[in-house]
C-alpha cells in the first residue's frame, strides 16, 4: 500500500490543480488517472475546441479578405491537417503537464480508481492501493443526451465526437445554446456548413448571460447565416442512413430539419457513479458531490473539486483550478485559502463574436435588490474594434447606491458584459474591477494603452462615471 498526504482521484483541471499546488506546499501527492492527465478540458473540451475555433477564425478572415484589400480564397480544407494541428496543440500541453507533475514529485498512477469505505484509500484497477491523510475526488463530468435522442456517434453526436471533427457538416442542427453548443454552431459555419440551426429550450440563446448579450449574439449569428430558435423544443430525432430528420416545436409551429449532423449539447452530468461515493453519503440526488464553501464533503477528510460539484459551482476549467488551489491550501493548512466566489468567476464563450462576462447581469442585479445604472460602449467607436470589423460592445451594470470614494459618491461596478473581438481576454480586466468592488470613477482614472480593444473597457467605465470620451 502507498501512503501519501493526499490522494487525488482524477487528473483533469480540478485534480491536477490540487496536485500541483499541494506539491508546492510540501505535501506528497498520489494522483490516480484512468485516461490522460489534463482531463476533459485538455483532450475533449476547452483546448480541442479552441484549436478548431482558431482554424475557423482564419477561414473567416480569408473569406473577408476583400475588406482588407486582399484577394485570398479558401481552396479547400484538409480535415486531417486540421485534426493534426489540434492534436499537436493538445500533445504539447499534455507533455508539458506530465513533465510538470513529475518535476513537482507527484506520483501519477494510471488506472481507474474507486474509493474504499474508509474514505481514505483509492483502489486502482491495476491492483494498487493508495491511502492518504486526505482524499480529493475530481472525476469530473461526462456528456449526456436528451431522453429519446440516441447518440450514435456518427450522425447524432456529442462534443466528445465533435472535438475529433470526423467530417465537416453540410447541414447541422445543434441542440442546446449554452457555451458548447454555440461554439460548435459557430465553428461549423466557419468551416463552411451551409445550414446551421441552434435549438434552445429556454427563451434565449446563451441563457446564463445578460439578455443584451444573448440578443446581440443571436443578431450576429443571423448575419453569419446561423439560425437560432428559442424557445424551441426538439420533439424527435430520426436517423436514416447518413441523414437525421429533426422535428422541432417552436412558436406554435412544428418545423422539420433534414441534416447530416445533430450535435447534442445539453450540458454534462457528474461522473460519480460506481466509484464508491454512495457509501460515503456525499452525493446529491443529481449525482453531484455536496461540499461546503471549503470544498469539504460531509465525510471527514474527503474533498471534491471540479465539474462534479453542484451549482453555484461553475463547470469551467478555471473554476476547477481555483477549487483545486483552495483544497490544497486547506489540507496543507498553509496559505490564505479563500472560498471561491462564483459570481466573480468569468464566463467565456468562444463564438465569433466572442462573449464573456463577470459579476451580475442586469436582471440579477435588480433581483438582488440593487437600483442599477447601465451603460455600454460600442466597439464601433474603438479603433481596434473598427479594424476588427466588430459591432459588439462592453456593457457595465453599476449600483446606484453610493460609496464616498474617488472624489465623489457613486455605486460599485456589479457586472461587466462583453461581446466582440477577444472578449474572453478583455474580461480579465473586468474581473479585477468587479471583484475589487471598484467604482466607475476609479476605473475611469486608469490609463488604457491606445489603440487597443481594452480601451473599450476603459471607455465603458468613463461613460458609467458620467465622463464619456469617444461616445455620442
Ligand atoms: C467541448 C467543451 C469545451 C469546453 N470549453 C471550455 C472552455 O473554453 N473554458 C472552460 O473553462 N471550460 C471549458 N469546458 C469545461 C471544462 O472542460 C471542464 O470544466 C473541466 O474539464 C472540468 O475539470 P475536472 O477536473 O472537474 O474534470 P475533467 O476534466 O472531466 O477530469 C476528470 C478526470 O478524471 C478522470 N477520471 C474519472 N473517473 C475516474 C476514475 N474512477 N479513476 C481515475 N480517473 C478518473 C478522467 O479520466 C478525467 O481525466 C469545456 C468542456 C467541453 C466539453
Amino acid at each position: 500500500m502507498d501512503a501519501t498526504d493526499i490522494v487525488v482521484l482524477g487528473g483533469g483541471p480540478g485534480g491536477y490543480a490540487v496536485a500541483l499546488r499541494a506539491a508546492t506546499r510540501g505535501q506528497s501527492v498520489t494522483l490516480v488517472e484512468s485516461a490522460l492527465v489534463g482531463g476533459t478540458c485538455l483532450h475533449w473540451g476547452c483546448i480541442s475546441s479552441k484549436a478548431l475555433l482558431h482554424v475557423g477564425e482564419l477561414l473567416d478572415q480569408v473569406r473577408e479578405s476583400g475588406r482588407f484589400g486582399l484577394d485570398l480564397t479558401v481552396n479547400g480544407i484538409d480535415i486531417d491537417g486540421v485534426n493534426a494541428f489540434r492534436d499537436k496543440v493538445q500533445s504539447q500541453l499534455h507533455t508539458g503537464l506530465d513533465a510538470l507533475l513529475k518535476a513537482r514529485g507527484v506520483d501519477v498512477v494510471p488506472g481507474r480508481g474507486t474509493v474504499a469505505d474508509d474514505g481514505r484509500t483509492v483502489l486502482v484497477d491495476s491492483g494498487r492501493r493508495a491511502t492518504g491523510r486526505a482524499l480529493v475526488v475530481a472525476t469530473g463530468s461526462q456528456v449526456r443526451s436528451l431522453p429519446g435522442v440516441d447518440v450514435d456517434g456518427r450522425v447524432v453526436i456529442t462534443s466528445d465526437e465533435a472535438t475529433r471533427l470526423p467530417r465537416i457538416p453540410r447541414r447541422a442542427l445543434v441542440i442546446g445554446a449554452g457555451a458548447v453548443g454555440l461554439e460548435f454552431a459557430s465553428l461549423y459555419r466557419s468551416l463552411g456548413a451551409e445550414e446551421v440551426t441552434v435549438v434552445e429550450a429556454l427563451d434565449r440563446i446563451a441563457p446564463l448571460e445578460d439578455p443584451d448579450l444573448s440578443r446581440a449574439l443571436a443578431r450576429a449569428f443571423r448575419k453569419r447565416g446561423i439560425t437560432t430558435l428559442a424557445p424551441a423544443l426538439v420533439e424527435s430525432v430520426k436517423v436514416d442512413g447518413e441523414t437525421a430528420t429533426v422535428t422541432v416545436a417552436t412558436g406554435g409551429d412544428e418545423r422539420r430539419f433534414e441534416v447530416d449532423t445533430v450535435l447534442v449539447a445539453v450540458g454534462r452530468a457528474p461522473r460519480t457513479d460506481g466509484i464508491g461515493l454512495d457509501a460515503l453519503g456525499v452525493l446529491e440526488q443529481t449525482g453531484h458531490v455536496r461540499v461546503d464553501e471549503w470544498c469539504r464533503t460531509a465525510a471527514d477528510g474527503v474533498y471534491a473539486v471540479g465539474d462534479l460539484l453542484a451549482p453555484p459551482a461553475l463547470a469551467l476549467a478555471h473554476a476547477g483550478f481555483a477549487e483545486g488551489f483552495l483544497v490544497a491550501d486547506v489540507i496543507a493548512e498553509v496559505g490564505r485559502g479563500v472560498p471561491v466566489d462564483y459570481e466573480q468567476v468569468p464566463r467565456v464563450t468562444y463564438t465569433a463574436p466572442e462573449v464573456a462576462s463577470v459579476g451580475l447581469t442586469e436582471p440579477q442585479a435588480v433581483q438582488a435588490g440593487h437600483e442599477v445604472a447601465v451603460s455600454s460602449y460600442s466597439f464601433r467607436g474603438n479603433a481596434k474594434g473598427i479594424i476588427h470589423g466588430s459591432d459588439g460592445f462592453v456593457k457595465t451594470v453599476v449600483a446606484r447606491e453610493g460609496e464616498d470614494r474617488a472624489g465623489g459618491e457613486s455605486g460599485q461596478v456589479l457586472g461587466v458584459h462583453v461581446i466582440g473581438p477577444h472578449a474572453t481576454d478583455l474580461i480579465a480586466e473586468a474581473q479585477l474591477i468587479t471583484s475589487w468592488g471598484a467604482l466607475p470613477a476609479e476605473v475611469a482614472q486608469l490609463v488604457h494603452p491606445h489603440p487597443t480593444l481594452a480601451e473599450a473597457v476603459g471607455e465603458a467605465h468613463l461613460a458609467a462615471a458620467g465622463t464619456p470620451f469617444h461616445t455620442h
